[in-house]
């Protein structure tokens, strides 16, 4: 089984146990005091699960390269202290590690930026200065002095970040380097800042030094690289002696997905394929490869060498290991969402994950034995239920769990009928497993009652009984064609071909997406212009979008536009999607009634009607406690989490990450 996946490879003086690669991902931890005690728990745990490579999130080789003012730099003896404690806790566990460089160009956060020529990047409020021939040839240097220092610091190498738009790829394309010195103009110019960083690390740091590139292979903006050009980058590369080429896909400012949950999975592996057949070095294929199978098809059918999972690690430290052990089944599986680690991530907070919330918090949320075992029930199978008890259970409680309807799950149900969201059921099946494995007692179709625990037969009892859609008081909402979003999504309601939406928020625009998915829908790549045959520099082509069939208008009260609590870095994907289908957005709506001929709205103080077959209520939660008072008013001490703790901003992150903290202190 995965018989590619675990089979080693010799590169350059290292023999790599496995083809598996953890891929750089900034967790914000080297920023903050203690953050490389922590950070070198987090990479440890990764190391101990037999990732064949670590590659680390991105260190600077100077101040102008930082992604934020306060970024980590790898500059001097202090820095190099620190990063000594990463590869020492990695190789105690008998792993390898190597630290990304990454000079951030013209996507730094402050005012300090640089970059081949000063145009600035949609996706920054700050402007580059561009750089004068020294400050080119100190920064050359700096990637020089930076490796070496890695070296020193216990790296097994390093990787060059030259994609997703940052420095090395701006002086790569004609989009950001408008020079007209012999740093601009014709590509063998503009491939010179890559190649001489190259030659620098490869003369200080000498060739056993594992040398990684990373290489743009799809740009995914206008004027970015050719096919013809990449290859002859990669075949350059090769020359000077990198021993690895890893895959980048698109630029930070590309508005087209490529890491979040409606790419599919292995979506980009065959461009990876298609550099392989150019070189002989090894190539890494990266985004959206989240099990082993789809790993190990990758390399099998050729398209790479290595595979590149990074948020996966983050969800599952022991990918690897369970893989290896033949338990992949009990992989917790990256659902590709985000929401804690890439959108903490640019939020300067610490990254984490919502399916794991230990990743980055090794060391104060620990799962350890416990000293007494305790009878404990849990009431409500949704993702608060079943993570607490999936680590209850784990720590040596016995735990029971009672899920009044006939599935573990919760709203994950609704979720993962959501187009793009069908990752959603790994969850489901992640903590099936595991309830299952530590044996907890569930009894689906169950209703819990207050009479149930009145013999105290339980020393703890956790609600975990999820929300209750909120009912807007508007009149006419009893009308025969309001439904509920739970209604709609769990199949038994037919809307007919004109719906309006009562709320935008996160589960609005879900059902927006769920009724505005035709039978017929474009691919991927169609959908959103993505030319894997390079007809254009970049890879863009028209997209081939169509209006849904259906009159969709997603409405809510408060004024700005729509779509503001999304999260960071998908909320542009939904809203996109949406606008794409021709969804009616509207904003300081007033609801003032429904009945049989529509939903009557005021907007801008004019009334009219929305002549609609359907009204779907996405108007929030409110938390289901009905359980939780009946038990603490019979004087029973409870624990609530998730919904009913709290539906105010509660989204699964939040039900995971309390559930699991509470089931680590009880
Ligand atoms: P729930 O999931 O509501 O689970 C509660 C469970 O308790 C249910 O299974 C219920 O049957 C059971 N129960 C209730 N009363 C009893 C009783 N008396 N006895 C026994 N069992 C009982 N969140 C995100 O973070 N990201 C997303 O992308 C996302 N997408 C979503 C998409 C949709 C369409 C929906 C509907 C929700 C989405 N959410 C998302 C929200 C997320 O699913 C919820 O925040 C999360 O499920 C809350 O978990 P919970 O365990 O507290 O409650
Ligand atoms: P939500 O995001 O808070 O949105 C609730 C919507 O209901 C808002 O648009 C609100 O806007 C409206 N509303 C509130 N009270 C109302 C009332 N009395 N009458 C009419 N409208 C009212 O909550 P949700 O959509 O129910 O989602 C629940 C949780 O799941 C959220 O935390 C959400 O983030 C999470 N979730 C996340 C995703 C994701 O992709 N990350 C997807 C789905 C769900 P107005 O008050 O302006 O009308
Ligand atoms: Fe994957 Fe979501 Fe966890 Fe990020 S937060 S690692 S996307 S499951």
């Amino acid at each position: 089984m995965y018989s590619h996946l675990f089979q080693p490879l010799q590169v350059g003086a290292f023999m790599l146990p496995n083809r598996i690669i953890m891929g750089s991902m900034h967790t914000n931890l080297e920023e903050i005091p203690g953050g490389f005690e922590r950070a070198a728990v987090y990479y440890a745990e990764r190391a101990r699960g037999k990732v064949g490579l670590i590659i680390t999130g991105g260190i600077a080789p100077c101040p102008e390269g930082c992604v934020s003012a306060r970024s980590a730099m790898l500059t001097n003896a202090k820095e190099v202290a620190q990063h000594r404690l990463v590869t020492e806790a990695v190789h105690r566990e008998g792993g390898r590690i190597c630290m990304q460089i990454l000079h951030t160009g013209r996507y730094g956060y402050h005012p300090a930026i640089v970059a081949p020529s000063a145009i600035q990047a949609p996706i920054n409020v700050f402007s580059p200065r561009e750089m004068t021939e020294e400050d080119i040839l100190s920064t050359i240097r700096s990637f020089g002095q930076c490796a070496s220092l890695a070296r020193e610091a216990g790296y097994d190498g390093v990787e060059i970040m030259g994609s997703e738009g940052y420095l090395i790829h701006q002086f790569l394309t004609t989009r950001t380097n408008q020079r007209k010195d012999s740093w601009g103009g014709e590509y063998p110019n503009r491939m010179q800042f890559a190649l001489r960083i190259v030659e620098e690390i490869k003369q200080m740091c000498g060739s056993d030094f594992l040398l990684i590139f990373r290489l743009s292979l799809l740009d995914l903006v206008e004027n970015g690289s050719s096919w013809e050009e990449i290859v002859q980058l990669a075949r350059a590369l090769e020359k000077g002696g990198v021993h690895i080429i890893n895959s980048g896909i698109g630029w930070h400012e590309a508005r087209i997905p490529t890491i979040a949950t409606p790419v599919p999975r292995r979506f980009f592996s065959s461009v990876t394929g298609r550099l392989k057949k150019e070189v002989t070095i090894p190539v890494i294929a990266v985004n959206r490869i989240n099990t082993p199978e789809i790993a190990e098809a990758i390399l099998a059918e050729g398209q790479a060498d290595l595979v590149s999972m990074a948020r996966p690690l983050l969800a599952d430290p022991e990918f690897a290991l369970k893989a290896m052990d033949h338990r992949a089944n009990e992989i917790n599986t990256c659902i590709a969402c985000n929401q804690a680690c890439l959108d903490h991530t640019f939020q300067l907070k610490i990254s984490s994950c919502m399916v794991n919330p230990r990743a980055c918090h090794e060391t104060e949320l620990q799962y350890l034995p416990v000293q007494k075992t305790k009878n404990i029930a849990v009431v409500g199978g949704g993702p608060a239920g079943m993570a607490f008890a999936h680590i209850a259970a784990l720590r040596g409680h016995k735990v029971t769990l009672f899920e009044a309807s006939d599935q573990l799950g919760g709203q994950f149900h609704l979720a993962k009928v959501i187009p793009g969201k069908e990752e959603y059921a790994e969850t489901i099946r992640y903590y099936t497993e595991m309830l299952s494995k530590y044996e907890v007692n569930v009894h689906c179709n169950t209703t819990a009652n207050a009479a149930m625990f009145s013999n105290h037969q339980f020393e703890e009892v956790v609600i975990a009984s999820g929300i209750r859609p909120r009912i807007p008081e508007i009149p006419g909402i009893g009308h025969p064609m309001v439904y509920r979003y739970d209604q709609l999504l769990s199949g038994s309601v037919d809307v007919g071909d004109s719906v309006a939406i009562l709320g935008a928020g996160g589960i609005g625009f879900d059902v927006a997406a769920f009724l505005a998915h035709d039978k017929e829908e474009p691919s991927f790549d169609d959908f959103w212009g993505i030319d894997m045959q390079y007809s254009n520099n970049g890879g863009l082509r028209p997209r081939r979008i169509s209006s849904s069939q259906r009159k969709i208008y997603l409405l809510q009260r408060k004024g700005g536009k729509p779509g503001s609590s999304l999260g960071k870095t998908t909320g542009w994907i939904h809203k996109s999607t949406l606008t794409s289908k021709g969804v009616t957005m509207m904003s300081g709506v007033t609801y003032d009634r429904i009945d049989d001929d529509g939903l009557h709205i005021t907007v801008n103080q004019k009334s009219q009607c929305l002549k609609v077959s359907s009204v779907i209520i996405c108007a929030g939660q409110m938390a289901n406690r009905t359980l939780a008072d009946e038990l603490e008013t019979a004087g029973l001490r409870v624990h609530t989490i998730g919904g009913s703790a709290d539906a105010e901003g509660l989204d699964a992150k939040v039900a995971i990450d309390q559930a699991c903290r509470l089931a680590a202190r009880l």
